[in-house]
């Protein structure tokens, strides 16, 4: 289904051996160069002083080790050499090594006293050729290694087809459209939220024209945020598979090289090639690798090549027209670490959360995997999904699978009931580790927790109005609960009190109901103590402290605008704020402790429970407030409110 792209298919010269081949020949060279052509044999020392008396020796060069090299004149080398040499150039040698030079040189002295010798004699130093080799070459090859290595690496472990000559070349997979093995809706269970999001990129993919026609701007970026195996990069895959359109998949590190200016190249030729295919989708998998917010202080250092990546992406992003039909969308599980800039508007202005799996959802995506199984009736997907909280879609995925595999080593002709047992067994074991399963202890825990949170913010007048509430995991939080916020520019000191009093509700709850804390409400008491700040620092809302505003903006002063004295009493109204409001938290989950307690049962059950199921339990809202009234009946729209631990 994959397919590489077109130059891949282009047929290149293989330049390994044109290496090969020049090097061994430099070497050769290095070698043989001097004395290739020339005739030359070793003889020992009394062969020479023969050949010396009888004359045949026209100049020695004697070498600072004892060697020498006695020169034959041509006419006598047949007498040695058993042939003439054949060239001019050819000049014959005998290589020897004698004892002492100052006896050489006694013996020579005597052979020109008796005519026998006539030349010259020259010392000379001996090249030192080995080492000479080492220290010329050596570095040589070294840095032809290394840099052998590296065009390795940079072209993807050396796969198929890489070499390395594709280093700036983008590393993305094409997904062509694909009638039989097309990804679809269907394939991706729950998710409705996101499902509904990401309906109008399809909508626009399949007709632009009906969207251009009427002025309309289409996203280019839509951000998938959720925790690993959630099912972004399925769908994606759907949305393309929905509006027949090629998908580009690629993951943010693949970007990141450790030379300068390849990750930009890579975008450019990720953009260039999905202009080819235009309209299709761009799928950039861990885009924080890249996307992470630049450094706020150039001086600091920071990673200049990310950076440069980074901007490249933004000006890609930015360069093709709104209707082209490129969607780029990309998938992290951190947006607020995201650079700004990636989130701004005509880029990736719009997230879609796709969260772990509830209850329900799990049931769902059991069902998308059991499909192609052979199960044995005693399946109960019910059961199933209820012994396992906190998996993502893909460990259940890996349920299934493993299950099957239980089976057939059993040689069974079906999946039973037990295989998937042992199978959620021996996931949880692999999960435990990287802890994200609940135990019946910690979810009981939650579920209180939760249970708190909603409860106040039932009875709390200025509450945000609940919409919904879970226990399952999301990112760092535990539980979450949505609220419906009131659109509001002000906010009053009631407001404020209410919001802390509910989002200490969890804390509370657990002190009361559970008997020991824990650090589950970390998130929680961040929150609360940074407005109890900003309550009384910069809204001067205190008694002791009334109608200051302490707010420092220029965050590189290290200068409080206030006394050491004022920073004690800004302490001390902090802590006594908070501490009201937890014993108002706490005397009011006592009043309300039986519905807590239901509601928190619920939960254990259910995993997630709506506003309704909170209404059935402590009656209709006495102050319901306007946007609930918009809000009932539609409660599925989750989005756009805000979540709370
Ligand atoms: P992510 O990109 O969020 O890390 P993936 O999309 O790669 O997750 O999911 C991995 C696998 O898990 C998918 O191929 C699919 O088999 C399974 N999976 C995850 N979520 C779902 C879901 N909602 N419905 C069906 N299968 C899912
Ligand atoms: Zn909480």
């Amino acid at each position: 289904m994959a397919q590489n792209n077109k130059n891949n298919k282009i047929p290149r010269i293989n330049f390994t051996w044109f290496y090969i081949v020049a090097g061994a020949a430099l070497l050769m060279m290095y070698f043989f160069g001097d004395n290739m052509s020339s005739m030359s044999k070793e003889a020992t020392y009394s062969e020479l002083t023969q050949y010396i008396t009888k004359g045949y020796v026209n100049e020695l060069i004697v070498f600072d080790n004892n060697e020498v090299e006695a020169y034959i004149i041509p006419d006598s080398a047949i007498h040695i050499f058993e042939r003439a040499p054949q060239k001019s150039s050819e000049r014959p040698m005998l290589l020897t090594r004698i004892g002492s030079v100052d006896k050489f040189e006694e013996f020579i002295d005597q052979q020109k006293a008796e005519g026998n010798f006539a030349g010259d004699v020259r010392y000379k130093e001996k090249p030192q050729y080995w080492s000479g080799f080492l220290i010329n070459v050596l570095p040589l090859i070294f840095f032809i290694g290394i840099w052998l290595f590296l065009m390795r690496r940079m072209s993807g472990g050396g796969g198929a087809g890489g070499g390395v000559f594709n280093v700036g070349k983008s590393q993305a997979k094409l997904f062509e459209k694909d009638e039989k093995n097309r990804i679809t809706f269907k394939d991706v269970a729950g998710q409705e939220g996101a499902k509904q999001e990401v309906q109008e990129i399809v909508d626009f993919l399949r007709s632009p024209k009906r969207y251009t026609d009427l002025g309309g701007k289409i996203p280019k970026g839509a951000l998938l945020v959720g925790p690993p195996g959630t099912g972004k990069t399925l769908l994606a895959k759907a949305v393309a598979g929905e509006a027949d359109v090629p998908f580009f998949s690629l993951s943010g590190s693949d970007f990141v090289e450790m030379f300068v200016g390849v990750g930009a190249s890579r975008v450019r030729d990720l953009f260039r090639q999905a202009k080819e295919k235009a309209p299709c989708i761009i799928f950039i998998d861990e885009i924080d690798a890249v996307g992470r917010a630049r450094g706020k202080n150039p001086s600091m250092g920071g990673n200049d090549e990310r950076e440069n990546t980074l901007n490249q992406l933004l000006t890609e992003m930015d360069g093709f027209g709104t209707n082209s039909g490129i969607i780029v969308m990309a998938a992290t599980n951190r947006a607020d670490i995201l650079d700004k800039a990636l989130l701004r508007a005509g880029r990736f202005d719009r997230q879609i959360h796709v969260d772990l799996p509830d209850l329900n959802e799990r049931k769902e995506v059991f069902m998308v995997h059991l499909r192609p199984l052979k199960l044995d009736p005693s399946v109960d997907v019910d059961i199933l999904a209820r012994q396992t909280p906190g998996f993502s879609g893909a460990d259940i995925a890996n349920v299934c699978n493993e299950a099957a595999l239980i089976a057939a080593r059993k040689k069974k002709n079906a999946v039973d009931k037990q295989d998937f047992l042992d199978a959620v067994d021996r996931i949880i074991g692999g999960l435990e580790k990287k802890n994200k399963v609940m135990t019946d202890d910690e979810k009981r825990t939650i579920a209180l927790h939760e249970a708190g949170h909603a409860t106040l913010s039932w009875f709390l007048k200025h509450a945000n109005p609940l919409i919904k509430v879970t226990i399952v995991p999301r990112g760092r939080a535990l539980g979450a609960a949505w609220y419906m916020p009131e659109e509001r520019q002000i906010t009053t000191k009631e407001q404020m009190l209410d919001e802390m009093c509910a989002i200490l509700g969890g804390r509370a709850a657990e002190e009361l109901f559970v008997g020991h804390i824990s650090t589950g409400a970390m998130n929680d008491l961040e929150r609360v103590t940074k407005q109890a700040y900003a309550m009384i620092a910069y809204a001067g809302m205190s008694e002791k402290l009334p109608n200051l505003c302490y707010y420092n903006n220029n965050e590189y002063s290290f200068q409080r605008p206030y006394s050491e004295r004022t920073a004690e009493l800004i302490d001390n109204e902090v802590k006594k704020l908070i501490n009201e409001q937890y014993e108002r938290a706490k005397s009011l989950l006592i009043k309300h402790f039986e519905g807590h307690a239901q509601l928190a049962q619920l939960l254990i059950e259910r995993e997630v429970i709506f506003a309704e199921d909170v209404e059935k339990i402590f009656g209709k809202r006495p102050w319901a407030s306007r946007s609930e009234e918009i809000f009932a009946g539609n409660r599925e729209t989750t989005t756009n409110n805000t979540a709370n631990e």
